[in-house]
């Protein structure tokens, strides 16, 4: 298999927080990667645009050992890191005042692809826009990347949108949600709409349920502060849970276009149905051996923020109608796994009696680690003694079965950077459905403000708290196991 580089137009791309954590850890290491690949044009320059006073060298040695750092050794090469390195740039600017503005704007070019990546905290989205356009920085093509979160509520997501519309048009703004920049997630559409075998089974009368996990072993130490204002709710169900559930559950888009595609979406979080709170179970990890516990972490010691959540999910659609989507994501938990497990129903009838047991075939699509897909089928045990069945899976690694180019398969940072400097808003959220998706956790949260309810504690390393295992016994289902 030969992979194809598209190539992209040359390029400025601005990042405002390159010095920040997540510009070491992904954008920049991201960027060096499609370096590599031969993907940034001779003239494509990343500048970096943050509070700290740094001069050109700083930044470029500052990038060069985040590129050591965090990009697998087998992947760095001195010389080319050192080539990487002359295409970048940095200037010190203050979002929230006059400082740097007009020495960006000197540095800027018009004539190329812009694109300003906000890799800030969210409090100065609007100060960046209102200034690149105030400044007259930003050409009429010019693109801007804004980081989760996206709000906090409705009330706060619409203004953040308003303030964004005042100097860019929707066409230009790409809200960033790394999980669709997945390859797993990106295949689960060509899984869907590119084969004839699944699509016709995809509905509430072959599928018995759904089962999203994104579950997470690490805890919010040294991010309590930001945490406890935001709880699992907001910071995973609300944008990264959504929009794995609307990929999963919208209708065939007309086209692989970013308005079609995201109209789906759009249609599938308006078909959610309410959640009563019977439905809902949160969780906050205690402390364990040597491990302290989320208070510990918080500093709040009456915290009620929830580190963990599961919720089963009814779609008031005709293709979903009567088949639940359970929802679950945590911090500390037993694995660190992400997957969406499509449960198909029984067969109407078993030919091979009661003794066969029974059998169900179960499609899961692993977001990480191993991305890949498995589809467990139904088959006679081999040897002689009857008609004996026994499940197996038809397993595609990505890794297995693409060989070594899997290695090369972009993260989904890469490929996020590289399709919004291709100006494609397929993968990325619009204002509308981010509205949307608060719409809906708005009033989830508020029930249990309302309430004053208490997240259960679980044991960390564990699956997250016991109610959540009856959330699924009751309906006579179980949790996949949570494995690496
Ligand atoms: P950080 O605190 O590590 O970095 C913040 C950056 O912003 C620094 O470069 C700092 O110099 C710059 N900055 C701060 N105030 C400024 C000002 N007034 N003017 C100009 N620059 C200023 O933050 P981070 O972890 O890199 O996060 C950045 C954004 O990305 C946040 O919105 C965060 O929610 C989001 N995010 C981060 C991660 C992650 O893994 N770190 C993951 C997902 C989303």
């Amino acid at each position: 298999m030969v992979s194809r580089i598209i190539p992209v137009e040359p390029f400025d791309l601005v990042i405002f927080g390159g010095t920040g954590d997540l510009a070491r850890r992904k954008i920049l290491p991201g960027l060096y990667r499609r370096f590599c690949a031969g993907q940034m044009p001779e003239n494509a320059r990343v500048i970096g645009a943050a509070r700290g006073a740094l001069k050109d060298k700083d930044f470029r040695e500052l990038v060069s050992k985040a590129i050591e750092e965090f990009v697998p050794k087998k992947r760095q090469d001195a010389k080319t890191i050192k080539e990487f390195a002359t295409r970048l740039h940095y200037v010190t600017v203050d979002a929230t005042g006059t400082d740097g503005w007009d020495a960006l704007a000197k540095l800027v070019r018009k004539d190329v692809v812009q694109a300003f990546y906000f890799s800030v905290g969210p409090s100065l989205f609007g100060d960046l826009a209102t200034r690149l356009h105030t400044h007259k920085i930003a050409n009429p093509d010019a693109r801007i990347v804004v980081e989760k979160p996206f709000g906090r509520d409705l009330e706060s997501a619409q203004a953040l949108n308003a303030v964004l519309a005042d100097s860019f048009d929707e066409g230009q703004i790409y809200r960033i949600d790394h999980y669709l920049g997945k390859e797993t997630v990106q295949n689960l559409m060509a899984v869907r709409f590119a084969n004839v075998l699944f699509e016709p089974l995809w509905n509430a009368q072959y599928v018995d349920h759904v089962q999203i996990t994104v579950a997470e072993t690490v805890s919010v130490d040294g991010r309590g502060a930001y945490y406890d204002k935001s709880g699992a709710m907001r910071d995973m169900v609300q944008n990264h849970l959504m929009q794995l559930l609307c990929l999963t559950a919208m209708e065939p888009p007309s086209r692989f276009d970013p308005d079609a595609v995201r109209d789906e979406k759009l249609k599938v979080i308006r078909a959610l149905d309410e959640v009563p709170a019977d439905n809902i179970v949160r969780g906050q990890y205690g402390p364990g051996e040597d491990v302290d516990g989320y208070v510990a972490h918080s500093q709040n010691p009456e915290t009620k923020t929830e580190s963990f959540i599961a919720m089963k999910v009814d779609i008031s659609n005709w293709r979903w109608k009567g088949t639940p989507f359970y929802l679950r994501t945590g911090k500390r938990l037993k694995a660190r796994s992400s997957e969406i497990v499509i449960h198909f129903k029984q067969t109407p009838h078993s030919i091979f009696g009661e003794d066969a047991g029974s059998h169900d075939n179960v499609l899961t699509i692993r977001l990480q680690p191993d991305e890949g897909m498995d589809l467990r089928v139904t088959i006679k045990e081999p040897g002689p003694g009857g008609m004996r069945l026994v499940d197996v899976p038809l397993d595609m690694t990505f890794a297995d079965a693409l060989g070594p180019e899997a290695e090369d398969v972009p993260d989904a940072y890469e490929r996020l950077i590289m399709d919004v400097i291709r100006g494609n808003q397929t993968l990325f959220m619009r204002g509308d459905e981010v509205e949307a998706a608060w719409a809906w956790t708005d009033p989830i949260i508020a029930g249990w403000t309302k309430r004053g309810d208490r997240p259960q504690p679980y044991e960390p390393g564990s699956s997250g708290p016991e109610d959540a295992l009856m959330l699924l016994h009751r309906d006579g289902r179980r949790w996949r196991e949570i494995r690496k």
